[in-house]
């Protein structure tokens, strides 16, 4: 057990590790954030923060030395950075999560392993191997960097067979697959949280609605998903959990169909569809996280309202974001970021009605 008064280390400095160590604090943790960029939104609200790249050594092994468990906010941690804190200090949840999660075919693989249903897909190398996979899945379909995604990046969407060479150049040279477009009537995204001694608490369904590929808005409880659906998508991120004997909040998207829930993606973090815990939830899904790698128990992952809904602040919204206070059911959150890049996540706001 990692009691209050100790430190926790995040690799990471963006909103989700700033709103971690706001949770940390609230349960008298100190955070000390790690991050390679220079402007940290974590930072501004933690104990400490090293900015140094996740292959230096030194500022690694001094890192490890100031803090008593290693947890990350930002999925695409280098392995061998993992595996050089791990050998000196608790990282929670494991290494093992995060190599699966970084590659889009393993992820899958492990999932169907698991008996959970991703997109149908192929491994996708060259000309040759786009060619024979959108002959077998058809078009449309969706080419994919293996790893690095995010927001949508690294991504192009295939119509006709004819826009495969344009569509190869732009992921130029890197290892990629092919998935089928899934016809889904909705998207969401189910929350779990597994502590040290293996109990877990999932939250309600969150329904997700992404503009470009990136997240715009989320509602809990998703309206129309059918229970069994639910249901089914919940046994297997518990699966999926066990299986990798995790420890923290483990978010999984769906797409809701038909015929049932296709596994999208795993994220072994906190989830920006789970923003709407901090006020909609008894326990927030950072609080969670927190209380699960410190291995104290968990919390009520229960609906504090009927419903709740959460918008993201992207790019330039943000300069009027002050005008949801308007309405006095609006919680808003802004990540004091200086940058309004376009499509840049700034803030989030939370209504606790619909
Ligand atoms: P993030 O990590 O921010 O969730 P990402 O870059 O990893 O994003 P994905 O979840 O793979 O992206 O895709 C982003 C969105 O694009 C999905 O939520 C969905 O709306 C759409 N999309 C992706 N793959 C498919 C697919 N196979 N069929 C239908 N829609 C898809
Ligand atoms: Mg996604």
């Amino acid at each position: 057990m990692i009691l209050p008064g100790s430190t926790i280390g995040i690799l990471g400095g963006g909103q989700l590790g700033r709103m971690l160590a706001i949770a940390a604090a609230q349960l008298g943790y100190r955070a000390h954030v790690y991050a390679p960029e220079a402007e940290q939104p974590a930072a501004d609200v933690a104990f400490a923060a090293t900015s140094a790249g996740y292959e230096d050594k030194a500022a690694l092994e001094a890192f490890a030395a100031q803090v008593d468990v290693v947890t990350c906010e930002f999925e695409n941690v280098p392995a061998k950075c993992l595996a050089l804190l791990a050998a000196r200090v608790p990282v929670r949840p494991g290494p093992r999560a995060f190599a699966i999660a970084q590659d889009r075919l393993a992820e899958k693989q492990f999932v169907a392993g698991l008996g959970g249903k991703p997109a149908q897909h192929a491994a996708v190398d060259d000309a040759e191997t786009l060619a024979a996979a959108l002959a077998r899945l058809g078009t449309p379909a969706i080419l994919k960097t293996r790893r690095f995604g995010y927001d949508g990046k690294g991504q192009v969407r295939i119509e006709r067979p004819a826009e495969a060479p344009a569509a190869l150049a732009e992921l130029g040279g890197a290892a990629l697959v092919l998935e089928a477009q899934v016809p889904f009537a909705s998207e969401f995204s189910i929350l779990v949280a597994r502590g040290m001694d293996g109990s877990e608490v999932h939250y309600p369904p969150i329904a997700n609605r992404h503009e470009s590929g990136i997240l715009v808005e989320s509602v809990a409880p998703a309206p129309r998903v059918p229970a069994a659906h639910v249901e089914e998508a919940v046994a297997l991120v518990i699966r999926i959990a066990d299986a990798l004997d995790y420890v923290g909040v483990l978010a999984c998207e769906f797409f809701a169909t038909a015929t049932g829930p296709v596994f999208n993606e795993m994220a072994p973090r906190v989830h920006n569809s789970g923003h709407w815990t901090i006020e909609g939830a008894e326990t927030s899904q950072f609080e969670q996280h927190i209380r699960a790698i410190a291995g104290l128990p968990l919390g009520s992952p229960a609906l504090r309202v009927p419903v709740v809904s959460m918008r993201n602040i992207l790019g330039n919204e943000v300069a009027g974001a002050h005008a949801f206070l308007a309405d006095p059911h609006a919680r808003l959150h802004l990540y004091g970021k200086r940058e309004a890049a376009p499509g840049r996540k700034m803030g989030h706001v939370t209504f606790l009605r619909a």
